[in-house]
């Protein structure tokens, strides 16, 4: 399988290249160049499949050209090593948990797929890959847990002192082995910043292999689709019409059901739902779409003012604005309405995160004005990364599962770094190529 830009159909590049390099050169996204179709037999007899079993199905249509039967098996098993169970939450409206993963929310399918198959594209070199990082929290936890304990790939995470959670600081700094965190005295635009230098750096680049595991990657894109096939798998109805609702801030796990749609999935329809953070809710009702500064909100990890993963999107309606807009819409929602719903989802006994929360009300106000559907909305983190927002809607604790807690126990290593590239530098420069 090739892939091409989104930026220009005629740049086109083996999949290696498209999972080491990030992004193309013209700074489009890849995309497949073709899309392919599952068949039908496959899609009639999914409920009798198994997670991993719709996974080999799903990726082996994909790159059955590009890697061997044994290492698509291999990735699948690394990728879906936990559940993503649906939960019945009322009538025709379920819950799709994605946060059964090791940093608990969604981002830890992509990043383990990607972990697996950066190393099994570079098996044959015997150059180490470095994988940098800047964090502010979320990304970090779930590049460097995917990453532990990869053959050939280290991961160095930059992040800020001081302005990462503790929780979330633990999650990445604790871990040890292929993992090295440094802690910039700066704020996180000076991480990026000094992340981009190392990337434009022609001597760094002599010696070292660099690469990003951002979640534009195709490799943390694509096994994204492969939940919205075992979701559906999973409903109970045959034949009612089916409607995803996506909490979202970059827009690649929407991007990620419509090309499961594309293989042959067949949803109905998707909704787009944000928070105040709206630029693609408002481009789908029908204005011309424009970036914004980000707004601070309580769904954070959704607070993206230029979602990244916009060419993604146009690029799968082969970039016909209108039929984009037919199969999707836009829903947003404020901090106040997130609360309310926490609130009311948990009188029924089901704790909602904020991300989560956004999800089910586009869910419900869509189902409510289409009452011939049946519904699934993503639950993209557990409620417990969240604790202070669940606890402040709910006044009750939030009980952190175990694997949470065990992460606080552990003990912070880091190498503490100056805001200053050349000090960066001097310490990739040290590393052995
Ligand atoms: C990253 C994230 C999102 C947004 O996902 P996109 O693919 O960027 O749209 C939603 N919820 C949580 C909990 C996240 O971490």
């Amino acid at each position: 399988m090739k892939f091409y830009s989104t930026s220009n159909r005629s740049h086109q590049v083996e999949l290696s290249e498209a999972v080491i390099k990030g992004l193309a050169p013209d700074q489009g996204l890849y995309m497949p160049m073709e899309i392919p179709v599952l068949e039908e037999a496959f899609l009639e007899n999914i409920s009798d499949l198994t997670f991993r079993e719709i996974g080999y199905r799903v990726i082996g249509a994909l790159f059955s050209t590009d890697l061997t039967e044994t290492q698509i098996k291999d990735l699948v098993d690394h990728t879906l090593s936990f559940d993503a169970p649906l939960v019945d939450l009322e009538e025709d409206v379920y819950s799709l948990e994605l946060f059964h993963g090791p940093t608990l929310a969604f981002k830890d399918f992509g990043a383990r797929f990607c972990s697996k198959l950066m190393s099994m594209l570079i098996a044959k070199s015997d150059q180490k890959v470095r994988v940098l990082v800047a964090t502010s929290g979320d990304t970090g936890s779930a590049v460097a847990n995917g990453f532990l304990g990869v053959e050939g790939v280290e991961v160095i995470i930059l992040f800020p002192k001081g302005k990462v959670s503790e929780l979330q600081e633990k999650q990445f700094t604790t871990l040890g082995q292929n993992v090295t965190s440094l802690e910039v005295d700066g704020v996180f635009d000076d991480c990026q910043r000094m992340v981009k230098s190392a990337f434009l750096d022609s001597e760094l680049n002599e010696k070292l292999l660099l690469t990003s595991a951002n979640s534009i990657n195709i490799a943390r894109w694509i096994p994204q689709c492969l939940y919205y096939f075992y979701a559906f798998s999973r409903l109970p109805k045959k034949g009612k019409k089916v409607v995803f609702s996506v909490p979202s801030g970059n827009f690649g796990n929407l991007a990620a059901g419509i090309l499961a749609q594309k293989m042959g999935l067949p949803i109905t329809h998707f909704v787009a739902a944000t928070n105040e953070n709206k630029v693609v809710p408002t481009f789908l009702g029908g204005e011309e779409f424009a970036a914004k500064p980000s707004v601070q909100t309580i769904s954070n990890s959704m607070d993206v003012g230029n979602p990244s993963n916009f060419p993604r999107l146009l690029a799968l309606y082969d970039f016909d604005e209108n039929r984009l807009k037919t199969q999707v819409s836009g829903a947003f929602y404020s901090d106040a309405e997130t609360i309310a719903a926490i609130q009311k989802v948990k009188k029924k006994g089901y704790t909602l995160d904020p991300h989560g929360a956004v999800g089910y009300l586009g869910l419900k106000d869509f189902m409510d004005a289409n009452p011939d559907y049946q519904g699934v909305f993503l639950e993209t983190a557990h409620p417990g990364k969240f604790r202070d927002v669940v606890e402040n809607a709910l006044g009750e604790k939030v009980i952190l599962p175990e694997r949470l807690a065990a992460f606080l126990k552990g003990e912070k290593q880091v190498f503490s770094m100056a805001n200053d590239f050349e000090e960066f530098k001097t310490f990739l420069a040290s590393l052995s190529s």
